[in-house]
This record gives structure tokens, C-alpha cells and sequence, in this order.
């Protein structure tokens, strides 16, 4: 337990206060060890990049699911649209296609002797 060695008095078996932080049982001296404070420091770094990743990570399903939500009421729009054109130009055929009929029907009528 070389890595607990207290600077001051050469006393190794500290009370931890936290990882890599110790306090001297003999001298109470408190005193670090960089290597595990570094590990600390590295593990806190590790554990915010994993808590970013995993927020970009649920931007991301948030994102795909407001495009997904987006492109279904886009579709139902576009095909909303597609029906009432349809409807339309049906309702528009039959018109012309009743108004030949009928301008067929008055022509022959004035070809007719009355
Ligand atoms: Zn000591």
C-alpha cells in the first residue's frame, strides 16, 4: 500500500475520505493520491460524456420521432390533396362530359322540324 504512504510521517493506513483522498491516521495530515484522483477524475469525465451521449442519443429519437410524425401528417395531407384534385377533376369531367350530352341533345333537337 505504497500509494497511501502519508507524505508526512510515512504512516499507511490512512482513513479514506473519498477515492484518492485520505487523512492520516497518525499525523491527521490530509493528503491525495493523484493517480486515483486522476482515475476519479477520468471516471466523472467518462460517466458526463456517457450522460451526453445518451441526452444527444434521445435528442436524436426525439428528432427522428417529430420527422416520423412530420412525414406521417405530410402524407396524410398530400393524399388528402390527391383526393379532393381527383374528386375534382371527376366532378368536373362529369360536368362537361353532362353539358356535351346536352348541347348534343339541344343540336340535334334544332335539327328536328317542329
Ligand atoms: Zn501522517
Amino acid at each position: 500500500m505504497k500509494d497511501l504512504e502519508c507524505p508526512n510521517c510515512g504512516g499507511s493506513s490512512p482513513s479514506i475520505i473519498s477515492e484518492g483522498e485520505f487523512r492520516c491516521t497518525f499525523c491527521d495530515t490530509l493528503y491525495y493520491n493523484e493517480a486515483m484522483q486522476q482515475r476519479k477524475r477520468a471516471a466523472e469525465k467518462q460517466a458526463a460524456r456517457i450522460k451526453i451521449e445518451e441526452a444527444k442519443q434521445q435528442v436524436h429519437v426525439e428528432q427522428a420521432r417529430t420527422v416520423n410524425n412530420m412525414s406521417k401528417r405530410i402524407l396524410l395531407f398530400v393524399s388528402i390533396f390527391l383526393l379532393i384534385i381527383f374528386g375534382f377533376v371527376g366532378y368536373m369531367a362529369k360536368q362537361s362530359l353532362d353539358q356535351s350530352a346536352k348541347s348534343q341533345e339541344e343540336l340535334i333537337k334544332s335539327f328536328q322540324p317542329h
